[in-house]
Parts: C-alpha cells; sequence; structure tokens
C-alpha cells in the first residue's frame, strides 16, 4: 500500500513525487495521459495524428461547438511540461495583490530559484541572433516599448529548432518527467500508472479511498472517458489532486459526497485564461518567424507580456482562422480562395506573431466556470477579456513594420483561446474556499490536497507555470514540516 496517492503528474503532481518520495514515503502516481519517455515514441509524437493522445480540448468537439472559450491543456507523464514552450517567467509584484496565505513576489523568490535550479532554466543560447527576435526588438523600439529580454527556458542543448510543441523529439526540454520523476523514480519509492482517470475519492475509516477508470478502450481524447469497468479503491493515508485548472475542480466535485464536509461554492469557478491572446500580421520584414524556440523573449508591460512567436504555416489560418480587412464578400471575411491564398504566399517569411500574457481585462478573478456533466467537465461559454492595452500593443507593433494585423477569431467571434488556465480550487483564508491556502489541503479532509494551477487566486500576468511550480515547492515545505504555516525562507 502507497502513503501517498497522487493523480496528475503535471507542474503539482511531479514536485509532489518528488518531495514525498524523498521524505521517505511511497507514492502511487496515477496520470490518465501516455508514458512518453522513451526517444522512439517521442519521434512519433511530431505526427499529427497524435495530437489528440497529447493534448485535451475543453470542448472537445470545438470545431462544431464554435464555442465562446477554449481551453487546451497538455497531457502525460509529465503533464503540460511535456508540450509546453519551456517558458519560465517570475510574476511581477503586482500579481499577488490581495493573495490569501502570505504569499508575495519576495517570498515566493526561494522557491522561483529552487524551480529554476531543478530546471536548469536558463535564455536559449544565441536568441538574440535569430530574425524573429530582431524583428520584434526593431517593433518594440519603433513603437517606443521596452527592449525585449530573453525568456528564461527549461532547455539544455536546445537547437532552435521550434517544434518543442507537441513534444521535444530530440529530448532537450526538461520536462517534468524528465527531471522531478526522475528524480522520484530514483528513491525506490514511486509506482506510476499510466492511462487512467481517477473517478472519485472517498474517506472511509480513516484513510482515502480513489477509483479509477482505465483508457484502454480509448485511442485519444482520454479525458472524456467517463464510464466502463471501475478500478479500485486504492487505498492511502494522503491524496494529493494535481490534474490541472479544469480537471481538478471536477474531481473534487464529483467526490464530494464521499468527503468530509467542505464549501464546494468556490469550485470549479473562477477559472483564469491568464489574458491568453495571439495577434498575427503580415509584415515588411523577413521574420523567418519558423526558426528558433517557442517564444524566445517577452516585452514587459508590468500587467502583461508580449512574446515574439513561432509560427508554422498552418499556425495562422487553421488555429486562428486569420482574415484580412480588406478580403471580404457580401460583409463576409474571405477565409477561402485565391486572393486569400495569394495574400498568404509568402507568410512563411513574412508572418510576425505576437503573444499575450497577463491580467485579463474582466478582473483577477476569472470568469470560466467549470462543471461535471456525467463525468466529463464542461466549461461556461463566457469569453475573458484581453489585458487593457496588450492587442494595441501587439497591432501597433506589426504596423510599425509596414504590416497589416490579421482579423483573429477573436476580433471577428469574439472567441477566446487560452492555453494557460489557473483557478477553479482558488486557495483561500476564508472557509468559502475549499482550498487552504497555508499548506492546500481541502478543510475538512487532513491528507487531502489539491496542488496545481487550479490553485492560484488569479492569474500571476505572466505564463503561469513557474508561479504554480512556486507554489508547488512551498506547499510542500509546509506540509513535510520544513517550514511552519507561518513562516518564510529569507
Ligand atoms: C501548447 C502549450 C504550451 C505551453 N507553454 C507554456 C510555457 O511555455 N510556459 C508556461 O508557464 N506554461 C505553458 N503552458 C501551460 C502549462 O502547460 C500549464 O500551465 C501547466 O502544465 C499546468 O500545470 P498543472 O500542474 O496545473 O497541470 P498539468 O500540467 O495540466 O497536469 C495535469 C495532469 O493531470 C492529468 N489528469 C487530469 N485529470 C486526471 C484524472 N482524473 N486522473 C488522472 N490524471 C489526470 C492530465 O492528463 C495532466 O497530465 C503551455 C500549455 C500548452 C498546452
Ligand atoms: S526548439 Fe527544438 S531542440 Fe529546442 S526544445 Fe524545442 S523541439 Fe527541442
Amino acid at each position: 500500500m502507497a502513503d501517498v496517492i497522487i493523480i496528475g503528474s503535471g507542474f503539482g503532481g511531479s514536485i509532489a513525487a518528488k518531495r514525498f518520495t524523498e521524505a521517505g514515503h511511497h507514492v502511487q502516481l496515477l496520470e490518465l495521459g501516455e508514458d512518453w519517455r522513451s526517444p522512439a515514441k517521442l519521434q512519433q509524437s511530431q505526427d499529427t495524428k497524435f495530437i489528440l493522445r497529447l493534448f485535451r480540448d475543453y470542448p472537445v468537439d470545438y470545431l462544431q461547438a464554435k464555442p465562446k472559450v477554449v481551453v487546451t491543456q497538455g497531457m502525460g507523464l509529465g503533464g503540460g511540461s511535456l508540450v509546453y514552450s519551456g517558458i519560465h517567467l517570475r510574476a511581477p509584484a503586482s500579481a499577488f495583490t490581495g493573495w490569501p496565505g502570505g504569499f508575495t513576489r519576495a517570498r515566493l523568490d526561494h522557491y522561483y530559484a529552487r524551480v529554476e535550479q531543478r530546471l536548469a532554466i536558463a535564455p536559449l543560447p544565441g536568441a538574440a541572433s535569430y530574425r524573429r527576435s530582431q524583428v520584434f526588438a526593431e517593433a518594440a523600439s519603433l513603437r517606443g516599448l521596452p527592449a525585449p529580454v530573453a525568456n528564461p527556458l527549461a532547455m539544455t542543448g536546445c537547437t532552435g529548432c521550434g517544434w518543442c510543441v507537441p513534444i521535444c523529439k530530440w529530448g532537450k526540454k526538461n520536462t517534468m518527467a524528465h527531471t522531478y520523476l526522475a528524480d522520484a523514480l530514483a528513491t525506490g519509492r514511486l509506482t506510476i500508472r499510466t492511462n487512467v482517470k481517477a473517478q472519485r475519492i472517498a474517506r472511509s475509516a480513516g484513510k482515502y479511498q480513489v477509483y479509477y477508470w482505465g483508457t484502454g478502450h480509448k485511442v485519444d481524447n482520454y479525458h472524456t472517458v467517463n464510464s466502463g469497468t471501475l478500478y479500485g479503491p486504492l487505498v492511502a493515508d494522503w491524496v494529493v489532486i494535481a490534474g490541472g485548472a479544469i480537471e481538478s475542480p471536477t474531481l473534487l466535485k464529483r467526490s464530494a459526497a464521499g468527503l468530509a464536509g467542505f464549501d464546494t461554492s468556490n469550485v470549479g469557478n473562477g477559472v483564469d485564461g491568464t489574458g491568453d491572446f495571439v495577434q498575427g500580421g503580415l509584415v515588411n520584414r523577413d521574420v523567418q518567424a519558423y526558426k528558433g524556440a517557442i517564444m524566445m523573449n517577452h516585452i514587459d508591460r508590468g500587467d502583461y507580456v508580449l512574446e515574439d512567436i513561432h509560427a508554422i504555416p498552418v499556425g495562422p489560418t487553421v488555429k486562428l482562422e486569420a482574415a484580412f480587412a480588406d478580403l471580404q464578400i457580401h460583409g463576409q471575411d474571405r477565409t477561402w480562395g485565391l486572393a486569400y491564398k495569394q495574400r498568404f504566399r509568402d507568410f512563411g517569411k513574412r508572418l510576425f506573431g505576437i503573444g499575450i500574457m497577463g491580467k485579463q481585462g474582466s478582473g483577477t478573478v476569472g470568469n470560466i466556470t467549470v462543471t461535471d456533466e456525467a463525468g466529463n467537465a464542461r466549461l461556461s461559454n463566457t469569453a475573458y477579456q484581453p489585458p487593457p492595452g496588450s492587442l494595441e500593443d501587439a497591432r501597433n507593433m506589426i504596423t510599425a513594420l509596414g504590416g497589416t494585423p490579421v482579423r483573429t477569431l477573436w476580433e471577428r467571434s469574439g472567441v477566446a483561446a487560452t492555453v494557460h488556465p489557473v483557478g477553479g480550487c482558488r486557495m483561500g483564508d476564508a472557509s468559502s474556499f475549499a482550498v487552504q491556502a497555508t499548506n492546500l489541503e481541502v478543510r475538512g479532509n487532513p491528507g487531502l490536497y489539491v496542488i496545481d494551477g487550479s490553485v492560484l487566486p488569479g492569474s500571476p500576468f505572466r505564463n503561469p507555470s513557474h508561479t504554480i511550480a512556486a507554489v508547488a515547492e512551498r506547499a510542500m515545505d509546509v506540509i513535510l514540516g520544513v517550514h511552519a504555516p507561518t513562516t518564510w525562507p529569507t
């Protein structure tokens, strides 16, 4: 019998696995997705048919459903770190305003540094020599914006090929599977089960029981499994829920009836899209946007950042459904036909994409809610707003380069799409928040924790993984008694 069951293996789950095993505890890890550690399998991941085995989309049928908000997250051993771009930015001090539990930027710096060391975080060598970096810097200068700063990345020996999404097939990305989970495995106290979905957690006779489904009958979209043989229970003293911003609140809701009572009014609401937006355009420069790591630089605008985006040719047309203001027919955007094709003829050179991340316009507490229908997570259909001023900055940078901003799906249809959701099980000091901020324990349920992006009270105004990881390290210090809830390392 394991001492601890951890559900999910992203940033929160992997850090919990390392810390518990290194403290002498036996851990059973359950992960919905597949194990991608084999180098041979990594090669296959570049084939687009593997995308639905590596990503979770909410709603799953978004091309047909035409929702106003779309969330995409990673899935597999290592969670989002498998598919992410490896960008680790510390949140600015202003992002922590109103955070519970005594969290401040200064207090979290110690934990940021710890994560940076383990993931060998450093800027890509030679980042400034790429054309994309140079054009990005030129546009910033033309608009009088602060000069871009190289992004710290979790990569070692990276060749800058830009194929990080879905997985680095060269093994140069320092994913959580390659680092924290490898450390946990080295203790001999970690057991991993992949392709299993935790169905619910119950408490009986002072222990926790975890029931789970196998995903074996599915070939993709494992997160939609909600029936079939139910396995378990696995029994342990402690359970860590670490399924991410969408699945963790869903699992906690499914489990509520079998646990000691806690206030569920804040479970599943307050999901924040981290102000995630992309603005593209065709500029009068040879950008070579398809060379170099995914986002190599950022411009610090306080409440938000602008980042240069790697762009493969399908990006703007398929994913963003880009359109041009002057290419319309009967008042409708034309995203097909010869004129559209000709416009994009040399976009391999001229495409310039800018990513935005920050404090979303409609407030810091988020507006996406998550319900649990028949075992599957479902999102409310309300788009979050861009950080005020951010789209204008991006469009101005494009026009400063003699370019034309494309009309994105946000502009045309009000659709917001995020790969950076946080919240859903927001930690709090008040009893109306199920997860208490000091140690991320579910109130009334000793030894049951939520440790992942779902506990963040709001957007960290930056790519969120670094803050998720730092908060997880902090929680583990308190859980393992390294620090009292009120004492912080200096
Ligand atoms: C394409 C892409 C690029 C990104 N790039 C960056 C970046 O450069 N920098 C950055 O900071 N962030 C980036 N992100 C966001 C980042 O991946 C997430 O913020 C981060 O992974 C969230 O960590 P987490 O621990 O909350 O959960 P996750 O990393 O999402 O991990 C949760 C895991 O739990 C599993 N799971 C869920 N439910 C269950 C269940 N019921 N049973 C068993 N297992 C379950 C999931 O399969 C998943 O593997 C990117 C995301 C995407 C999709
Ligand atoms: S840029 Fe290429 S080598 Fe570097 S991490 Fe991404 S996929 Fe790997």
